[in-house]
C-alpha cells in the first residue's frame, strides 16, 4: 500500500525537486523548522490542550492565564537553535507575541469551548484504490447535535486570508470529509471550517457528493503523475525563501548545480545523509 498525505501532494505541486529531496531521497535538511512552523505547532498544541482539558473535566474550562502559560511552555520546549526567520524585519519575540494574540482572540470568541468536540488530532485514512491511501490528521472534529452534522475544524496561523472561492476549492479538508462520511454515514452533512487566527475569522465550506467523487479522481490522477515522473524539476518561486533545501538546491547554488544536479534530477540515488520522515513533519506542513 502506498500512502500519501496532503502535504506530500502539495509539495509535489509546489516544486517536484523539493518533493524528491524530501520524500524520495529523504535528505536531512540543515534547517528543520521555520519560525512560522514553530508558531503554528505551538498554537495548535495549545488549542489541542484546551479541548482535551474540557473533555477531561467539562466543569472547568481553562482560563486565559492557563492557556497562555501552556503556550509559553510549549514555545520554549520546542524552540530549536537553527530556526529560520525569513522576514528579517521581524524577531522571534514578534512571532511569539502573535501566538499570544491569536489565543487571546480565540478565547474571547469561543470560551468555554463546549461545542461538541469529539476528538483533536484525529488520524484519518482515505482509500483511493486497492494500492493507494491518503492519511491525515484533523485538527478538531465536532459533532453538532442540534443540526446532526459533523464539522472538520482546521487552524491557520498564516498572515494571509484566502477568499471564500479559494476555500470552496480546497483539497485537504474536502479529502478528510470523505473519511468522515465513510466513518459516520454517507448521508451525514460535513462542514469544513477554517479558523484564520491572525484575522479572528472563520471560513466555512462544504462539498456535494459529486464534488467529492471528482476530487477522488483528480487526486488519483495527481498521484499517477507523481509516480510517472522521471525528472523532478525545480520550480523556483517566492516560496524558495522558506524551503529547507535552498542551500543545496541547484537553482540557488551554481557549484551544486554542476556537481550534483545531474544525479539529483535524473536518478533515484541519495548523495546526502538520510533522515526519517516523521509524523511531526507531516503535521507541521499541514499546519502552514
Ligand atoms: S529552493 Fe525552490 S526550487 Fe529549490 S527545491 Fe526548494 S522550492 Fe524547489
Amino acid at each position: 500500500m502506498i500512502v500519501y498525505s496532503h502535504s506530500k501532494l502539495s509539495t509535489f505541486e509546489q516544486c517536484p525537486l523539493k518533493y524528491k529531496l524530501r520524500y524520495i531521497d529523504k535528505i536531512k535538511p540543515e534547517i528543520e523548522k521555520t519560525i512560522e512552523a514553530h508558531l503554528g505547532s505551538s498554537v495548535h498544541d495549545t488549542l489541542e490542550w484546551i479541548y482535551n482539558s474540557v473533555k477531561e473535566n467539562s466543569e472547568k474550562s481553562p482560563t486565559l492565564d492557563e492557556i497562555i502559560n501552556h503556550y509559553i511552555k510549549i514555545w520554549k520546549k520546542e524552540l530549536t537553535q537553527n530556526i529560520l526567520i525569513v522576514k528579517k524585519q521581524l524577531t522571534q519575540a514578534d512571532y511569539f507575541n502573535k501566538g499570544i494574540q491569536f489565543l487571546a482572540d480565540y478565547y474571547q470568541e469561543y470560551y468555554p469551548f463546549k461545542d461538541g468536540t469529539i476528538e483533536c488530532e484525529k488520524e484519518i485514512t482515505i482509500k483511493l484504490d486497492e494500492n493507494t491511501q491518503i492519511k491525515g490528521f484533523i485538527d478538531r472534529l465536532v459533532y453538532d447535535l442540534e443540526n446532526n452534522r459533523y464539522e472538520i475544524h482546521d487552524y491557520k496561523t498564516a498572515g494571509t486570508l484566502p477568499s471564500q472561492e479559494k476555500m470552496d476549492q480546497d483539497r485537504q479538508l474536502a479529502l478528510y470529509s470523505i473519511a468522515i462520511k465513510e466513518l459516520y454515514g454517507q448521508d451525514k452533512e460535513v462542514l469544513l471550517v477554517w479558523h484564520y487566527l491572525a484575522y479572528n475569522h472563520k471560513i466555512i465550506s462544504k462539498r456535494t457528493r459529486e464534488q467529492l467523487e471528482n476530487l477522488k479522481e483528480e487526486t488519483k490522477n495527481l498521484i499517477k503523475d507523481i509516480q510517472n515522473t522521471k525528472v523532478f524539476l525545480p520550480n523556483k518561486s517566492i516560496l524558495c525563501e522558506w524551503c529547507e533545501y535552498k542551500s543545496i538546491c541547484p537553482e540557488w547554488n551554481f557549484e551544486i548545480q554542476e556537481k550534483v544536479s545531474e544525479k539529483i534530477l535524473s536518478k533515484r540515488i541519495n548523495p546526502f545523509p538520510e533522515f526519517k520522515e516523521d509524523k511531526e513533519r507531516e503535521k507541521m506542513d499541514i499546519w502552514d
